[in-house]
């Protein structure tokens, strides 16, 4: 199987003129420097130096927002300059992020031209009422037209929601979930919501007009989301915001642009960790004895979610259902799935007491 790399270039749309009210864009862009098509070049080489793997499929991806809401020109030149690479056999393709009601059919011959596969919508939310609360300026039928085009125009299209929204609720954001499943992304990435300096949501977190959620719901919503779309063979590729020097943890660093909400470095293998706890727990319930001990076997790939972070799922174990959990790795077993073997049942463990 070919590694996957994936060369990030943040793509700062400095002239958007919308105002979501999680978004510090407004207030950072004084600080961002415009990328362009020297920087892609340079970005690229660079990473591919570092790519060591021969037997490689990789991807320039530009992130950063709405893309195709770039003045044309600029665009263009960006496109050009990754495309390059892509006529020199070095990448292999290029992805891009954009908001829905960016979407026509001009926007997407440019992106054709320049052999882009994937188009990455963010949606956040598929109810009108909460993407007005958040001044997303665009409603979910922009959402729909823009999904329909993408695929008609036969691109790869993802999906990027939000949990954790002003207003929003989990049954919310599994009606999201269900809406979008309908426009039938490849990908999706679900970010739950964290407060940034600078933002209109600060302001309502400092009068109390927001609650964000806390680290644990937005672990639950987020793991909900993921059984959904696994269901609906949708791959979820992140789920949480990814850490950089200033999207990191506000109670150790005070440079943090985060000043509240459910941030975690690790935010995913959270939610890996209580998929696998549910999973263990489910096989374990269907044993029709008392459970003493078990051994938990896995891919070593999933060896880390089994345990959980800091060991939680192995302390869970033990605390709510008195189990004690060795986890062991076996090459046979597909990624992501678990074998349980029970090794000691409470009636042994009271035959074991009678011989002392
Ligand atoms: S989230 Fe995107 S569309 Fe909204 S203000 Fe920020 S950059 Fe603009």
């Amino acid at each position: 199987m070919k590694k996957q790399y994936i060369i990030p270039i943040f793509v700062p749309h400095l002239g958007c003129p919308n105002d979501c009210t999680f978004c510090n864009q407004k207030t950072i862009s004084g600080q961002i420097k415009e990328v362009t098509p020297k920087d892609v070049r340079e970005i690229v080489e660079y990473y591919l130096k570092s790519f060591k793997n021969k037997d490689r499929y990789i991807e320039i991806a530009f992130f950063g927002g709405s893309f195709t809401g770039i003045e044309k020109g600029k665009q263009e030149a960006l496109l050009k300059a990754a495309y390059e690479f892509i006529k020199q056999k070095k990448v292999n393709s290029i992805r891009i992020s954009t908001r829905p009601d960016y979407i026509d059919n001009d926007k997407l011959k440019l992106l054709k031209k320049y052999k882009v596969k994937i188009i990455e919508l963010g949606v956040q939310s598929t109810n009108d009422y909460i993407l007005k609360k958040c001044k997303r300026n665009h409603t979910f039928e922009d959402v729909k037209k823009a999904s329909k085009l993408i695929r008609r125009k036969g691109f790869i299209l993802g999906h990027q929601m939000m949990v954790g929204l002003p207003e929003s609720n989990a049954l919310d954001e599994i009606r999201t979930a269900k809406d979008l499943a309908k426009l039938r992304p490849k990908i999706m990435r679900i970010y739950p919501v964290l407060v940034l300096r600078g933002t209109e949501l600060e302001k309502d977190y400092l009068n109390g007009t927001y609650i964000p959620l806390s680290l644990e719901q937005a672990v639950e919503r987020c793991k909900e989301l993921c059984y959904f779309f696994k269901k609906k063979k949708i791959n979820v590729i992140r789920v949480g915001l990814q850490s950089t020097d200033t999207i990191s943890d506000f109670q150790k660093n005070e440079k943090s642009e985060v000043i509240a909400g459910p941030y975690h470095e690790t935010f995913r293998q959270l939610v890996e960790t209580s998929i696998s706890y549910d999973n263990i727990v489910n096989k374990i319930k269907k044993y029709d004895v008392k459970v003493k001990e078990v051994e938990i076997l896995t891919s070593s790939e999933n060896v880390n979610n089994v345990i959980g972070y800091k060991r939680a799922n192995i302390l869970k174990l033990k605390e709510y259902y008195d189990v004690d959990a060795k986890v062991k790795e076996d090459p046979l077993i597909k990624n992501g799935d678990i074998k349980i073997n029970i090794t000691k049942v409470y009636t042994d463990f009271l035959d074991e007491d009678d011989n002392v």
